[in-house]
């Protein structure tokens, strides 16, 4: 994971958008200006009694078009520039799938596998506490992403809801479904990511059924893509981890169950290879689904896979972006392609607010009509446009916030 690169692209991103629309250099200014930025420091006494002290960021960079909304990261690798850029693309990925929300992103400099289960909980709460003043279900509501899961949401839930003095559902997305999480939303993500796919496979001319696909990844993202790709008739010949990739698995139920119970990839019949070579592998579709940064200028040359689906945010840096692009390579970029967990986010902020579940077939239905407006949307600004995908996406969300400051005016 790079820091200022993630942060340089993204400024760099919203330069381009903003001159491609024709918006002016008051319209920069807003834009590109992190609206609040809190940076906590976060103590956390070990099981063994010890105190440590860790890095904690709250970033809202927007909150033009509604509550700002983002991700929770437990990386020991994150710093203030990689959150800001992350919190500046949720706020275009918001605008652009259309959204009642701003963009945020937070999370704290930790490797989430060297704490307990105890140590876990007690750092989330603190953390928690120490943002409790900015966020909350009409200002600021974080999400599951790198490192946190449901049960991390649960206790941030809570704690929120501990200190209101009542119970605040509406604060966290991603929640266990007893809390008033959403059906779908663990699969949200991934969903988007597999309708995506199929999407970009129809406008390569690809049948979809058979078509092969390599996964970087195998976490919320990459798991949940698997499983619906698979479903679609699409075959996984490829997934990794953070400790590199396997081919020769029968089917992704399998594989899962045996890394459940193993902790490793290695299911009877699969055989190793380099998380490189994952990378280059001859397949239709490559997704990018753990860290930012996967695909450079030095990876991108060789990628053999004829369409790129982002499930990570912010995985290919320009140079990367650019030999894919040069290449005839369709990149469906993160904005829109990992769109799905936001989607499903706002459903489960819209139930808590409603006190109201909503079933399956009504989370898969809404998740698919809104995800595929967008990406008509994006295919319609590339073509009429002559962009990138990227940049078309990137014109569509910027041009909608810049639209709000604009009619919202300018206080005092
Ligand atoms: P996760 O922690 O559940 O999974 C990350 C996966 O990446 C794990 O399998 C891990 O082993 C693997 N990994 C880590 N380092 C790697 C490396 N160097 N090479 C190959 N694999 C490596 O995280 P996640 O929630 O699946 O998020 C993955 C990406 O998707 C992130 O960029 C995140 O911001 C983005 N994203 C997540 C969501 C969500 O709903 N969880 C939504 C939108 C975007």
């Amino acid at each position: 994971m790079t820091t200022e690169s993630a942060f340089e692209t993204a400024r760099a991103q919203l330069r381009k958008a903003v001159d491609q629309l024709g918006l002016s250099e008051n319209d920069w200014q807003t834009l590109s200006t992190p609206r609040r930025i809190l940076e906590v420091a976060v103590p956390l006494r070990r099981d063994n009694d010890k105190v440590e002290m860790y890095k904690g960021f709250r970033v809202q960079y927007s909150t033009t078009r509604g509550p700002s909304k983002g991700g929770v990261r437990f990386h020991p690798q994150i710093d203030l520039e990689e959150t800001i850029a992350l919190a500046m693309l949720m706020t275009w990925k918001c605008a652009l799938t259309n959204l009642p929300f701003g963009g945020a992103k937070g999370g704290i400099a930790v490797d989430a596998q060297t704490l307990s289960e105890r140590e876990n909980e007690r750092l989330t709460r603190r953390y928690t506490s120490e943002i409790l003043p900015i966020i909350g279900p009409e200002r600021d509501i974080p999400a599951p992403d790198i490192g946190t899961d449901e049960r991390n949401m649960a206790w941030m839930m809570d704690t929120y809801s501990v200190n209101a003095g009542f119970s605040v559902p509406g604060v966290v997305t991603g929640k266990p479904i007893v809390l008033g999480g959403s059906i779908g939303r663990n699969s949200a993500t991934g969903d988007g990511v597999a309708i995506s796919t199929r999407e970009a496979l129809r406008i390569r001319g690809i049948d979809p059924v058979g078509a092969t696909v390599a996964i970087q990844g195998f976490g919320k993202v990459g798991y949940w893509a698997a499983v619906a790709l698979e479903a679609m008739g699409m075959k996984v010949v490829a997934v990794s981890d953070v400790n590199g990739a396997v081919i020769g698995f029968k089917n992704v139920a399998e594989l899962w169950s045996h890394f459940l119970e193993h902790k490793n990839l290695d299911a009877p019949g699969t055989d190793r290879i380099t998380n490189s070579e994952l990378l280059h592998l001859d397949v239709d579709v490559l997704i990018p689904a753990a860290l930012s940064d996967a695909i450079t200028g030095q990876t991108a040359s060789k990628i053999k896979a004829k369409i790129v689906v982002e499930g990570a945010n912010a995985p290919t840096t320009p140079e990367g972006d650019a030999i894919l692009n040069q290449n005839g390579v369709l990149v469906v970029p993160d904005i829109l392609a990992n769109s799905g967990g936001v989607i499903v986010s706002y459903f489960e902020w819209v139930q808590d607010k409603q006190n109201y579940p909503w079933n399956a077939e009504e989370v898969k239905t809404n998740l698919n009509s809104i995800l595929m407006k967008a990406f008509h949307e994006v295919e319609q600004m590339a073509t009429n446009r002559k962009v990138t995908w990227r940049e078309a996406a990137h014109m569509l969300g910027v041009a909608r916030v810049a639209q709000a400051h604009k009619l919202r005016g300018l206080y005092p």
